[in-house]
Formats: C-alpha cells, structure tokens, sequence
C-alpha cells in the first residue's frame, strides 16, 4: 500500500493546522532541516503539497527541486512572495486565505488611525513616565470628519470603509479599476486623490505592480497635515521617502504595520511620537489566524479528496 502524500511546510504551522494536515500528509518541516537545500535535492521529488505563509511564501529556488508539486496553500491573503502565474503555467493551483481576515485587518487599520491620530502611545508613556502630575498632555489630531482616501478598495478596504464612515469623514479611493455600486467618490489618479484627502490608508496588495505606489510626489501631496496608515504591505510606500518627509515634518503622521523590509524598521521611525507602529500584526489574533489555518488546511484536504480547492488565488481561479 502506498504511504501518504508528502507535504513540505515552509515557516511554521500550529498544532491544530499540523493534526489537520497529518491526516492526508507526511509533513516534512523545511526549518527543521541542518542543509535545507541538501534536503530539498534528496527529498523534493516526493513532495505534492506546500503549507506556507505570505512571509516564507514559495521561491523559485526551492520550487525547482519539486517537479511533482501539485498545490500550494498560503496562509495569509496576500502571496506576492509567490510567482502565482508560473505555478498556474507549471498546473500548480496556489490558495490563500481571503475574507476570513478581513474583519480584523480592518480593525487593525481603525486601531493604528486611531492611535497615531490621538497620540495613544505617546500619552500613555506620559502618563507611566510621571509627566503628567507635571502637566497635561499637549493636544492631539481628531478622527472626526477626515477626509479619507483609501488606496485599494478591495475585500478589506471595504470593510475598512464601512467602519470610517461612523467617524463622519469623506472618503475616496483609489484603484486601477472604479468600482461598480460604490458611492465613495473614485480617482484614477493617486496624487490627485492625495492632494484633497488628509489621510490615506493603504491597503493593496504587495509585488512589483504596486511598488512605491504611494512615492514622494504622493507624499508631498498628502503634506504636513497628512497622515499615512500602512496596512497593505511595506514595498507599496518608499519607506526611505515617508521617513524623510517625517523627519522634514513634510508629513504629518504615520501609522504602520507594514515595512519595506521586515523585520527591520528604519531607526529613524522608533525616535518619532507621530508615528505608531506595530510588528505586522494586522490578522494576529486567535480567532483569525485559527480561521486562517482552518482555510489553509481546509484546501489541502479539499484538494486530496477531489482535486479542487475552497479559495484559490485569481490566477488559478479557472485550473
Ligand atoms: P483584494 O480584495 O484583492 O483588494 C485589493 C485592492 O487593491 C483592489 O481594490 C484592487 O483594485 C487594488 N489594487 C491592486 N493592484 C493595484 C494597483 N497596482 N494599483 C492600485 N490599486 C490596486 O485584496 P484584500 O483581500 O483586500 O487584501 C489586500 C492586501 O492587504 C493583501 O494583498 C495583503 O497584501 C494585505 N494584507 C495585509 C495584512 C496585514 O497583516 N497587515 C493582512 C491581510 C492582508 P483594482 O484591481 O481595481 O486595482
């Protein structure tokens, strides 16, 4: 009888996601392995499946030592570390885990608005340093009746949306398509959406399309009364621009769970007041990432009893 399918698992899995995947699979964890690429040249021919995240994603480096790959499940929805085209050429299907997050980033993008508008960390340290008993806290920014411009109104950008408009505000968007039956009003061009908003909120995907997207000319639009709040992924904002507009107080304030380079944040940004940040933790709860890892596993399962999948990415949508 033959054993089962092998799975390859890039970064890490929870328990739950790993008693879900050993019904079907063999996992073989890549970290665990001394001489990973010794591993993938010895082992990689047996390999059907791939667990992995938005981070680790699935480089062509280790794809080439997999010639039977038939899925790759990410956990996360965003898979610009992933070459979803080319696995789709290559009859490779690669899922990911939509909408079961959107609910929580959303949340997350209102938490840091919040924050940055109302100088959250910078007040509590005043009240935990003692400064308070030597006078009140200076003054802060309203969430009140902003003018809001979100960059890429998708599944979460819609959900944040939905939960700005109890604030009052205008909102725009922009994207590369106007979107049917919304009544936000639509630019097709950023920078003009940036010089009549006061706070852009980004949330597009990351890859090569979107790279510094929000550039220095769309900061500079934005200004020095403006605020950016980064939800999205870091390459969408040239971080090296955003910081020296902060620094010149070309910007007003910025609230971030993303960067252009992970874990790094540039050390000018950890010095700021204005500024709030947060170790991309946008879905980083218990809740979702359970619901994340359910979906992971959930479309591995689906694809060894039947060979479909619950949510494929677009560009396997019609394998
Ligand atoms: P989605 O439903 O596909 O929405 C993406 C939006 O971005 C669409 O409105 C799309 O509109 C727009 N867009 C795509 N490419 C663009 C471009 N080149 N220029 C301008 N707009 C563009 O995706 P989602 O589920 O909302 O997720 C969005 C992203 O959020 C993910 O891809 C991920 O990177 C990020 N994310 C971050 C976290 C976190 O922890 N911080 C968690 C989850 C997701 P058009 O197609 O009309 O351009």
């Amino acid at each position: 009888m033959a054993g089962k399918a092998e799975l390859l698992l890039i970064g890490r899995a929870t328990a739950r996601m790993m008693d879900a995947m050993a019904a079907d699979f063999t996992v073989h964890a890549l970290l665990d392995q001394e001489d990973q690429q010794g591993w993938l040249a010895e082992n990689g021919a047996r390999i059907v499946a791939i667990a992995t995240d938005g981070h680790w994603g699935a480089s062509p480096e280790v794809l080439q030592h997999l010639p039977k790959l038939k899925i790759i499940s990410c956990y996360g929805v965003g898979y610009d570390n992933i070459d979803a085209a080319a696995c789709a050429a290559r009859g490779i299907v690669v899922t990911h885990t939509p909408d079961v997050l959107n609910a929580e980033v959303a949340n997350t993008a209102i938490l840091l608005w919040l924050a940055t508008s109302r100088r959250l960390i910078r007040d509590d340290a005043h009240v935990r340093s003692g400064n308070w008993e030597k006078g009140p806290a200076p003054l802060t920014q309203s969430v009140e009746n902003r003018k809001v411009g979100i960059l890429g109104l998708g599944r979460i950008g819609q959900e944040i949306a939905r939960r700005i408009e109890i604030f009052s505000p205008t909102i725009s968007y922009h994207s590369r398509n106007e979107k049917p039956g919304v009544s936000y009003r639509y630019y097709a061009d950023l920078t003009e959406m940036a010089r009549d908003i006061d706070t852009l909120i980004c949330i597009t995907p990351g890859g090569a399309a979107t790279r510094h997207l929000v550039d220095r000319g769309v900061i500079d639009a934005l200004g020095p009364e403006g605020t950016i709040i980064n939800v999205g992924r870091g390459t969408v904002v040239d971080e090296a621009e955003m910081v020296q507009a902060l620094i010149d107080g070309r910007l007003g304030a910025a609230g971030l769970d993303v960067f252009e380079h992970e874990p790094k944040v540039p050390k000018a940004l950890k010095g700021m007041d204005n500024v709030t940040l947060l170790p991309h933790v946008g879905s980083a709860t218990v809740q979702t990432r359970q619901a994340m890892g359910d979906l992971v596993t959930g479309n591995l399962a689906q694809f060894m009893r039947d060979g479909t999948v619950i949510s494929p990415v677009p560009e396997c949508a019609n394998m």
